[in-house]
Parts: structure tokens; C-alpha cells; sequence
């Protein structure tokens, strides 16, 4: 009962392996060839062939956001994504803003945690490990405080895979006049932004993430009219996106030394990103990679965290089986062994891990995956990956 995607059928996984083992990670993650091989070569950072790639670059990603595009400019950022998170923040949040953050993971948190650094006013929904942000909840906040000028959210909440209502979120907040920023990390690239139908101000990804290229820089997508009025709001010299736009707009330039070969090698993965039929390619590989891996998954007893709805093709949370043969360290192991590098659980709720659905992978991969899981469970004595009850019931606690 395996329904052939023509999408994903017709991507050819390239050859990601040297040895190592598959990245089930999300980001840095399992690279093409071809990607790791632009590294190869040496860029001045001052050349034109290089300021020609950076260009090249910026017009490829704003090329991913729909027919407003030229509204919107591009401004790479060096560092992890956390930098051009933060970067995002401290450039479009002025001093005397007050934000309003929805939080419901680590990534939520650590926004939470940057406004505190950076001295923004601030006020928080917190929905938990796992639960949504609504709609409904944003209209109610942004009504019973008039002060509140932007709204912050994460798109796919990486730490429970959680993927966030965004639509709903962005509606709400336009209509009570308000700003939204939105951290779509590990959501842009494979989960459609189109910025004629979900509206912001800014949003940022990186590198590492659905893009498929190596870690090195992250990138702030904005509005121009949000870019020209930024100057002057973000104290960090290293980390304003309005002085790296403006230098970038005269220039082609970075303004410190960029990742050099970290940008060549985006360039390939743009390449291939484009190969696969865009976002809409990439989300189906990556939605079918989810849907093989969570029913094989499933089929040995294992149970998500999230109910489908909410099941993100970027990476999936499973609780630990009730079994008392079962012990994560040991799974961990048995399933690098068999080539595969799974990644630890973030709950406070339930001992857990997550199995991410990004990189250079396909459903044939995704099989191995659930064989290898299988193998483990023999290894270790487990007879079925059934989670505790108190794990499902506090499963049934989330939304429908
Ligand atoms: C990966 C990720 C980040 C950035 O993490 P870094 O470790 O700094 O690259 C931020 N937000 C989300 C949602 C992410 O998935």
C-alpha cells in the first residue's frame, strides 16, 4: 500500500555517503556530494565571482517567496541561525516596542531568553512542550493589551516537531495592526512561506536546515520598508541587518569575512533544492519520509508525541516505550551502528527522542530506518515500543 510519489521518485538521492552515518538531525544534516564538493575551492571574499555567488544567492531565496518578492530583500547573516534570530530581533524590534512571544518549545524559549538579553519589553503565552498557539488565543492577547506593537512565533517548533498555526497567527495579528516576526528555521525551504498569503515583517532561516547546505550563516528575509526603517534599533555592530543590507545594497559585500565556501556550497544546494520542483518537491520527500518512517515506526508499537495533525515533516518526537529492557542510550548506540545518528528526546513531560525527516534522504532510506529501530528493539530484549499509559494520556490532553 506504498503510493508512489512522482516527486520524490524522481529525486535521486546523491550519493551522501562517505562512510559516515545518516544525520536523522535537524541541521546540520546528511549533504549531497556535489555539496561538499564546492567546498573544495577558495573564494576571495572581495572578488567579483564571489560577490556575483552572494547575489545569485539572495535573488534565489527571495525567488522562494511568492509574487511579492519585490517587496521583500534578503540579508545573509554569519553564524548559527540563533545569530540571525537574534539579529532579526534586535535589528526590527525598536527600543520601545513590546513584544508579544508565543512560546511552546526550547526555540520559543531561547526568543524569550534574547529579548531579556537585549533589553526588549516583553510578554510571553506559554503553551508548553508541545501545545499550539491559536488564533484565537493572539486576537484575545493583542486585544487586552494595546501596547503590544509585534508578535514573535516559531514556525516549526524543532524541539517537538510541532508544526505551528501560522496562518491563523499572522491573520490575527495583521488584524488587530500589529508586526509579526517569525523564526521558520527549520519550516523554510520545505513548508511553503508565501509572503501574498501569510504576512510578516521578517522571518529568518540558515543554512543547515531544509535548504540542505552545511552550517555557516543563517538569512533574514524582510521587508524594504521594514529594512529602511531598522537603523539605529540594534546595538550589536556585528549583529544590525540594517548596516549588513545597506554595505551588502553598495557594496555585494559582507561586511566581516563571510563563510566563503559555506556559500559556495549553498549555492549547489540551491541547485538541487531547485532540481527537486522547489518547496513543493522538497515538502513531498520530506512528507513521505515522515509517513513511511512514522508507520513502520508505529507498526513496532512506537507511539508520537504529536497527534497527526500536528506532525511536522521535519522531524518526529516518539515516546520511549514502558518496556524496562528499553533504555535510550543503548537504542542510541545499537542505531548508530546500523548508520544512523537519532537525536535525544526535549520534553519535560516524558522521555522521549526525535527522528528527523530532513536531508539527503528518501523512504528507502526512511525503511532502513525503521528496520534498524526494529533490530535494536530485538537487540535489547524489548517486545513491543509501546509508550507508558501516562505518556498517551498525556497525549490526549493536546488539541485536536
Ligand atoms: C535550528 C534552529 C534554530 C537555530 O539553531 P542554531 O543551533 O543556532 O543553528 C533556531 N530555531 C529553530 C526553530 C531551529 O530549528
Amino acid at each position: 500500500m506504498e503510493a508512489k510519489s512522482n516527486l520524490a521518485s524522481s529525486f535521486s538521492i546523491e550519493s551522501p555517503r562517505l562512510g559516515e552515518p545518516f544525520l536523522l538531525t535537524p541541521g546540520p544534516l546528511t549533504t549531497a556530494y556535489s555539496v561538499k564538493q564546492k567546498m573544495l575551492c577558495d573564494w576571495g571574499s572581495w572578488d567579483a565571482d564571489f560577490r556575483d555567488l552572494t547575489a545569485q544567492m539572495r535573488s534565489e531565496l527571495l525567488s522562494l517567496i511568492g509574487d511579492t518578492k519585490d517587496e521583500f530583500d534578503c540579508v545573509p547573516m554569519q553564524g548559527s541561525g540563533t545569530f540571525a534570530v537574534e539579529a532579526m530581533l534586535w535589528s526590527f524590534l525598536p527600543h520601545n516596542s513590546k513584544t508579544l512571544v508565543l512560546s511552546n518549545g526550547a526555540y520559543g524559549s531561547r526568543i524569550v531568553q534574547t529579548l531579556a538579553r537585549i533589553g526588549r519589553n516583553h510578554v510571553v503565552i506559554d503553551k508548553g512542550d508541545y501545545m499550539p498557539p491559536r488564533g484565537n488565543e493572539v486576537a484575545a492577547a493583542l486585544e487586552a493589551d494595546p501596547t503590544i506593537t509585534h508578535v514573535v512565533v516559531v514556525h516549526c517548533e524543532t524541539s517537538s516537531g510541532i508544526l505551528n498555526p501560522i496562518k491563523e497567527i499572522a491573520d490575527a495579528t495583521y488584524s488587530a495592526g500589529r508586526k509579526l516576526l517569525i523564526d521558520s528555521m527549520s519550516a523554510f525551504g520545505a513548508i511553503p512561506l508565501d509572503m501574498t498569503e501569510i504576512r510578516c515583517e521578517a522571518f529568518v532561516s540558515s543554512a543547515n536546515k531544509c535548504i540542505e547546505g552545511v552550517p555557516g550563516f543563517g538569512f533574514i528575509i524582510a521587508r524594504k520598508s521594514e529594512l529602511r526603517t531598522s537603523k539605529g534599533n540594534c546595538n550589536s555592530l556585528s549583529l544590525d541587518v540594517h548596516d549588513q543590507w545597506v554595505n551588502m545594497e553598495n557594496t555585494g559585500q559582507w561586511r566581516f569575512t563571510p563563510p566563503t565556501h559555506v556559500v559556495a556550497a549553498f549555492v549547489e544546494a540551491l541547485r538541487l533544492h531547485r532540481k527537486e520542483g522547489g518547496v513543493a518537491g522538497r515538502g513531498a520527500r520530506y512528507t513521505r519520509n515522515r509517513d513511511v518512517m512514522v508507520e513502520g515506526m508505529r507498526t513496532l508499537g512506537f507511539e508520537t508525541l504529536l497527534k497527526d495533525r500536528w506532525l511536522s515533516p521535519i522531524i518526529v518526537t516518539f515516546f520511549n516505550p514502558a518496556d524496562p529492557a528499553f533504555e535510550f542510550g543503548q537504542f542510541y548506540q545499537l542505531m548508530k551502528e546500523s548508520g544512523f545518528i537519532i537525536y535525544p528526546g526535549k520534553l519535560t513531560v516524558a522521555d522521549s527522542f526525535r527522528v528527523g525527516c530532513i536531508g539527503q534522504m528518501d523512504e528507502h532510506v526512511m525503511r532502513r530506518v525503521v528496520a534498524a529501530a526494529a533490530d535494536a528493539l530485538k537487540q535489547m530484549g524489548v517486545r513491543d515500543a509501546c509508550p507508558p499509559q501516562s505518556a498517551l494520556s498525556e497525549r490526549a490532553k493536546l488539541a485536536a
